[in-house]
């Protein structure tokens, strides 16, 4: 670990910690050590290119989009952006269809016009409207009923969570709209792109400020001489900072299959879902598509859920928020140490309300130095 002393220790290279370091060390001026028990920066957003020459993204398929404009005017100080506009289809009764559903999944699957109208009146007769919204069960089933909901997320649901959609807070399947228009793409937010040269790049550029040491290998719970730094901010797992003294907060993980193949495209568009309980993986990712690479091999990735490994997801119903408020409780009264971001937070953030939640908390930071 890089010697001398520092005014923050940064717990994790992600888009939180780089954030956080990148603020603390340009706007106020603070020697900032980042470290990350990963031998590479970005946290899961890391995209290195594979054996074959061919950008991936580790941890599977990240795609930036937000509404946040300053977000989007943050990070394009370190980034060009390439304007990508998602798009993913869904194995269903053996065909691809869109998903979110819109005209064209509605058409495919029960010959329903091709007319805004029309698409929303099948689904208002569809659809079972409910007094109360509780869970991702009613969010789904009060929109486009049990047929629609069955075929398209109850499955995909159960496979990825671990949990029935009537376990998940209405949240979980609510970021999925449903359309009566033709827009064939996943997001609708109004910024869509990747970051031009990758996330890794930007990130590089990110911690690449006067002031900013990165140790990469190191792990917290390794770190013995804590009184080196004025404040930590950490961004690891927030049951883990506290040993896990409540218990253990579940995550949701998963394991990745890489595969290369000897052709240029495998699939049309850049993911293709699996609602069907039966098939093992939740979505297959080509990350040409993505990236916009030129290569002659073309690489995807297949995901498997799984309870144990990497926390990637926190999950989001009232039970384990219960517990992670227990260690709220805790991290409100741990002197100098903020905890910020998709693991301290427990929150299921995307990527833009990673580096959202960052800038508030060093504006908090900030005003509270003054
Ligand atoms: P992380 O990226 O998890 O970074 C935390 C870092 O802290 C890690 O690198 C970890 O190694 C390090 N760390 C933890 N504990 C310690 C310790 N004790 N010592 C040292 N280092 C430690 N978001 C989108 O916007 N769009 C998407 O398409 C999208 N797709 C996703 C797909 C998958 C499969 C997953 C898992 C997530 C996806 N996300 C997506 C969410 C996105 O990954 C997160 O919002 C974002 O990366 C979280 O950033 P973070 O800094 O909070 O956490
Ligand atoms: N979902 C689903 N079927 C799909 C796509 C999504 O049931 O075809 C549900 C599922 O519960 C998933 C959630 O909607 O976890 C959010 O989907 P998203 O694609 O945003 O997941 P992420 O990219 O975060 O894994």
């Amino acid at each position: 670990m890089a010697p001398g002393m520092y005014d923050y220790l940064v717990v994790g290279a992600g888009f939180a910690g780089a954030t956080m370091a990148e603020r603390l060390a340009s706007r106020l001026g603070a020697r900032v050590l980042v470290i990350d028990r990963r031998d590479h920066v970005a946290g899961n957003a890391y995209d290195p290119l594979d054996a074959h020459g061919i950008r991936v993204h580790r941890y599977g398929p990240h795609i930036f989009h937000t509404n946040d404009e300053r977000v989007v005017g943050y990070l394009s100080q370190f980034t060009e952006w390439r304007p990508y506009r998602h798009r993913v289809l869904a194995r269903v009764r053996g065909e691809l269809v869109p998903i979110p559903i819109n005209q064209v999944t509605l058409g495919r699957l029960f010959g329903v016009p091709a007319d805004a109208a029309a698409a929303a009146a099948f689904l208002a007769s569809r659809a079972e409207p409910a007094s109360r919204i509780a869970s991702s069960e009613d969010a789904i089933v009060s929109k486009v009923g049990r047929e629609l909901y069955e075929i398209f997320f109850r499955g995909y649901t159960r496979k990825q969570w671990g949990l029935d959609p009537s376990q998940l807070d209405a949240s979980v399947c609510g970021r999925i709209p449903t359309r009566t228009d033709d827009d064939c793409h996943y997001f609708s937010d109004s910024f869509q792109c990747m970051p031009a040269g990758g996330f890794e790049s930007m990130f590089r550029a990110m911690l690449h400020q006067p002031g900013i040491d990165v140790a990469l290998g190191a792990d917290f719970r390794a770190v013995v001489d804590r009184e080196r730094f004025g404040h930590v901010i950490f961004t690891g797992p927030i049951d883990e900072y506290f040993s896990h003294c409540y218990g253990p907060l579940p995550y949701r993980s998963l394991h990745f299959e890489f595969e290369t193949l000897e052709m240029t495209r495998y699939q049309e568009v850049g993911c293709v879902n699996e609602p069907d309980e039966r098939v093992p993986y939740t979505r297959t990712t080509e990350f040409k598509h993505l990236t916009g690479q030129r290569h002659p091999k073309t690489t995807i990735v297949r995901e498997y859920p799984r309870a144990q490994g990497d926390p990637y997801y926190p999950i989001p119903n009232a039970e384990c928020r219960a517990l992670y408020q227990r260690y709220a409780a805790l991290a409100a009264r741990e002197r100098g140490v903020t905890f910020v971001g998709r693991l301290a937070e427990y929150r299921y953030y995307n990527m833009d309300q990673v580096v959202a939640s960052a800038l508030t908390t060093f504006e908090d930071l900030a005003k509270a130095r003054l």
